[in-house]
């Protein structure tokens, strides 16, 4: 029996953001307005690195969940303004944000809040170790990734599985 758990990370769906680009709206009342990044700490949610200096981005309105649910939280994200190569679906955690500071919220299969294992993360301590534990928990289907301070949401995580191991 493996001991660690296999991650799944994703970045925001690549279908939504191109919707958003197309409708020139995040569908949260704002348009999107592009302007070219300072380099200095505007974290991508399509790519999951930091903007360089001079990229063409844009700061819009995001919601992890995309079905209604009480847990649904709307926050502010940056993204590519022009569509992108985005995030590969990886079992790696993004090297730029693979550290802490980072909060640590936990969901059920459901996509509920599971309270109880939602977990802070101190400066510099790396997330990997600490995510596999919480999807160790069979009520944690689902980590989101948050900034510390402002909570933005930066990628969901959730339990990979090995190619060739489905039911099907
Ligand atoms: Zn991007």
């Amino acid at each position: 029996m493996d001991t660690a758990t296999d991650l799944l990370v994703r970045a925001i769906d690549r279908t939504r953001l191109d919707e958003v680009r197309r409708n020139d709206a995040d569908g949260h009342g704002n348009q999107v307005a592009p302007f070219a990044a300072t380099g200095q700490g505007e974290p991508l949610r399509c790519c999951l690195r930091y903007a360089e200096p001079g990229e063409h981005i844009a700061l819009i309105s995001y919601a992890p969940f995309d079905h209604p649910s009480v847990w649904t939280e709307v926050g502010p994200v940056y993204i590519h303004a022009a569509p992108c190569d985005g995030y590969p679906t990886s079992e790696r955690l993004p090297a730029q944000l693979s550290t802490g500071p980072r909060l640590l919220r936990t969901y059920r299969a459901d996509d509920t809040k599971n309270y109880e294992h939602n977990t802070v993360v101190p400066d510099q301590v790396a997330l990997e170790p600490i995510i596999q534990r919480l999807l160790s928990h069979a009520d944690v289907a689902t980590v989101h990734v948050r900034n510390l301070d402002s909570q933005c949401f930066m990628y969901a995580v959730g339990a990979g599985h090995a190619s060739g191991d489905d039911p099907a």
